[in-house]
């Protein structure tokens, strides 16, 4: 066996050495990508909607899976701000914590309905008055076993007047909209989606403290 030069030697090391640079260069490269994916705070998510929302088809949102075609009178596949709110409202997995004034939309229903039978757990905050009128789908979402509590009714004029929903603790839908027919496509309504701790948080700490406020048979007071 032949003895390799000094020459020979130094040339094989050097390629060692490159070689094993380059893979540590290469190896930080993606540690480095990956510690920044990791460091980058999160995007977080807001969006602003508003009414009256154009009329237009929204059956393959509340029911994906029906293997007819719609034949609605109303345009298909046109993304509406009442459309984007049934997505969002669809989009929870595994809470909605509800707090409506008004609750008469049947397409708000259907999408309510859909999450229950997913196996969302469903907390429904509403006014006890309102619920009790003609067109109220409140009857229809306790019939469906949905947990509902009205707001008492024995403070004179006080309106349970709250227009919010959290989804799965994560997610603020707030805003001036009632969940009519008449405010989605009549009435000029603003609805905000925002994910921001800050304004998340109170909401659903309002949401539980009204929640045992009117828990049945109790008497609890609302004051803070
Ligand atoms: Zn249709």
């Amino acid at each position: 066996m032949r003895h390799r030069t000094n020459q020979e030697m130094s040339a094989v090391w050097m390629v060692k050495v490159v070689g094993l640079g380059l893979v540590a260069i290469s190896l930080s490269v993606e540690l480095l990508g990956w510690l920044g994916r990791r460091l980058r705070p999160r995007k977080i998510r807001n969006e602003v909607l508003f009414f009256p929302s154009e009329m237009s088809c929204v059956e393959h949102i509340v029911n994906p899976n029906s293997p007819y075609t719609c034949l609605c009178p109303f345009p298909h596949g046109v993304e509406t701000s009442f459309s984007r709110l049934l997505r969002i409202l669809l989009s929870a997995s595994s809470t909605l914590d509800l707090c409506v004034f008004a609750f008469s939309n049947m397409d708000l229903c259907r999408a309510v309905l859909a999450l229950h039978n997913k196996g969302v757990i469903m907390r429904v905050l509403t006014d006890k008055d309102y619920a009790a009128i003609t067109g109220s789908q409140i009857g229809v979402l306790r019939k469906a076993g949905i947990c509902v509590r009205c707001d008492g009714g024995s403070r004179g004029s006080v309106y349970m007047h709250h227009k919010f929903a959290v989804v799965d603790g994560r997610l603020l839908i707030t805003g001036s909209l009632n969940w009519t027919l008449q405010a989605v496509q009549a009435n000029m309504e603003n609805v905000l989606v925002t994910e921001e701790p800050d304004l998340l948080r109170p909401f659903i700490k309002e949401f539980d403290r009204l929640w045992v406020c009117n828990e049945p048979g109790q008497h609890h007071s609302l004051g803070t």
